[in-house]
């Protein structure tokens, strides 16, 4: 590998070239204390930056082995690297100047969630560790700027390696608290596995956020405090026992007065699918991971889904087993998620009244009174939610403000009053029984048995049919590109990460490419591209070996939930 000496005496002769000129820089070059490697070059200076990457042996950087001994430390280590990383770039990111994006200095900004990406890869036998960067090269103008760059390879570059990369006695007390939540997180995952619970909330929990737009924790919120008929002790390996609601497998309500924290809750368990980081306030919030958010999501596309358990004897005589729509309504939106959520292997249903289509979840005594049974085309949900834990073991939290009707059906009733919660189940079946006892029949309305999953999507656009590449693009967290077709992701509020979203560009880049070919239903394909990602890691998603976009892990279920938002998704006729 050629050396730093080199790369130096590279960069000073292109001084003042064409911008292009920096391509020649592309390649490993060793440098004193880490290996740099220029990935990919920007072809100018407004172009998306420059591609870098950093490797420090781990024999060099000298972290202990126990900080990623396991799984969840491991990324709980990567995590906290490249936060580091990030914080100190900052301190220097546009510090070297010229036109464009020349002088910036970045890496992926982890939020308070702990996702694996691809930024920052460190390998469990020897410690090594990868961090990929962006980096705009400087130019004055469009000519190359030697001077700059090499105060950003040779002065910045090193002291922010040295600093985020190398163990320092005085990061110990932060590495190590990082690796105790991970072993604790992991801890209570176990715990509601093996004790029949979906979710765990732990007294002391801080669920508001500060605000719409920042997931950083409310400052004076009412820490949460669990029912004691609820209440769980969890031993956990770092921070001992540790008592929390538990919720329990089954039906579970929330209900409450309009501001008194039900939607938070909810939010909070929404996102319990995820670990966060110490300090986040919901670090012991965990919901079980496949946990997903289910709302109406007016005018999605629905490709085949089968609907029928919900919606039949549509009047445009549609088929509901096979069920089109480019432009749903709120009911069969909801009805497409929900089922698809079974498809992607959901065993918790978090809904949230709020965000539902009324007539998908109930219909009172006297609307079915007034319009026959066999003039309306929806089966609400009430009717099947009990069939579906008792046949499909699917759970269900909802939170309900405004309609008793599903005090028949739960298995316990939670209240929200000034955001604490109480257990009022009791006090909530005693009065539904006295106020409606027929309620209880419709519901044990009989179960159609489980969908049908025999959608079979056709191979996509092939990369030679398009000049060679898939475009993707994408535009923020809600939403991406292939080629020009975009897929909106503001229904799928699981996603908590603009990366996710570039991963899942990725995925379906893939799935079109190499896993949907016509015969393999969408699980079939699914499973075929999880197991490339479980061999070769997120980066094996990129086209390029070099220009790999920073992606971060989504789930399978909303991998799901991408597939069934495209709308180029064809499928073939049976
Ligand atoms: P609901 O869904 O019951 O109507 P929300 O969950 O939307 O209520 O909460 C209403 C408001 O109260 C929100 O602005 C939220 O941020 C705030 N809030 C929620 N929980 C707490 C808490 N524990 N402490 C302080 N404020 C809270
Ligand atoms: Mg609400």
């Amino acid at each position: 590998m050629k050396t730093d000496t080199d790369l130096r005496q590279e960069i000073q002769k292109i001084d003042r070239r064409g911008y292009p000129a920096y391509k020649g820089l592309a390649g490993g070059w060793k440098f004193r204390a880490f290996d740099l490697s220029i990935d990919h070059v920007q072809g100018d200076p407004f172009a998306a930056p420059s591609k870098v990457s950093v490797k420090v042996r781990g024999d060099r950087s000298g972290f202990p082995h126990a900080l990623y001994r396991s799984e969840v430390r491991k990324t709980a280590f990567e995590d906290g690297l490249l936060r580091a990383f990030a914080a100190e770039a900052s301190k220097y990111s546009f510090k070297a100047s010229g036109s464009g994006k020349s002088g910036l200095i970045e890496c992926s900004r982890p939020g308070q969630e702990i996702l694996k990406r691809t930024s920052c890869e460190v390998e469990q036998a020897n410690g090594d560790i990868l961090l990929r960067l962006e980096i705009g090269f400087p130019a004055n103008g469009r000519s190359v700027n030697a001077g700059e760059l090499i105060k950003i390879l040779f002065d910045f570059l090193p002291r922010i390696v040295e600093r985020a990369l190398f163990w320092h006695k005085e990061d110990e007390e932060r590495f190590t608290a990082a690796a105790g939540l991970a072993d604790d997180q992991a801890a209570v995952r176990r715990f509601l596995k093996e004790n029949g619970l979906v979710a765990f909330v732990a007294d002391g929990a801080i669920l508001p956020r500060e605000s719409g737009v920042s997931q950083k924790p409310m400052r004076n919120a009412v820490p949460f405090r669990s029912p004691e008929e609820m209440r769980v002790t969890i031993p956990l390996p770092n921070r001992g026992d540790v008592t929390g609601m538990g919720i329990p497998k089954g039906i579970t309500l929330i209900v409450g007065g309009g501001y008194h924290g039900k939607s938070t809750l909810l939010q909070a368990l929404e996102r319990g699918v995820y670990n966060h980081v110490g300090g986040d306030g919901r670090e012991l919030v965990i919901t079980e991971e496949t946990a997903v958010k289910l709302r109406a999501e007016d005018g999605r596309r629905i490709c085949g889904t089968d609907i029928s358990m919900f919606i039949n004897n549509l009047p445009s005589g549609a088929d509901c087993s096979h069920f089109y729509s480019e432009n749903a309504s709120g009911s069969t939106s909801q009805a497409a998620g929900t089922v698809e959520a079974i498809e992607a292997g959901c065993r918790t249903f978090l809904i949230d009244e709020d965000t539902c289509a009324t007539n998908f979840m109930l219909r009172d005594e006297l609307m079915a009174s007034v319009v026959a049974g066999d003039k309306e085309p929806i089966t609400p949900f009430i009717a099947k939610v009990r069939a579906l834990y008792e046949k499909e073991g699917i759970s269900t939290v909802l939170v309900a403000g405004s309609s008793g009707a599903y005090f028949h059906v739960a298995d316990r009733v939670i209240q929200m009053d000034e955001y604490v919660p109480f257990e009022i189940t009791g006090k909530a079946k005693a009065a539904a029984q006295e106020f409606d006892s027929r309620g209880a029949e419709k519901i044990s309305a009989a179960y159609p048995g489980r969908p049908s999953f025999d959608r079979k999507p056709m191979p996509g656009r092939r990369p030679e049919s398009h000049g060679g590449r898939v475009k993707s693009k994408v535009t923020g967290k809600d939403s991406f590109s292939l080629n020009r077709e975009s897929v909106d992701l503001r229904g799928v509020e699981q996603i908590v990460d603009r990366e996710q979203v570039q991963a899942l560009a990725q995925c379906l880049k893939v799935l079109e490419a190499e896993c949907f070919d016509g015969k393999r239903t969408v699980s079939e394909a699914l499973e075929l591209l999880r197991q490339k990602i479980e061999k070769g890691g997120l980066t094996s998603l990129s086209d390029s070996r070099y220009n790999i976009p920073a992606m971060a892990m989504p789930r399978i279920q909303e991998i799901y939930s991408c597939v069934n938002r495209y709308r180029s998704l064809r499928l073939t006729k049976e």
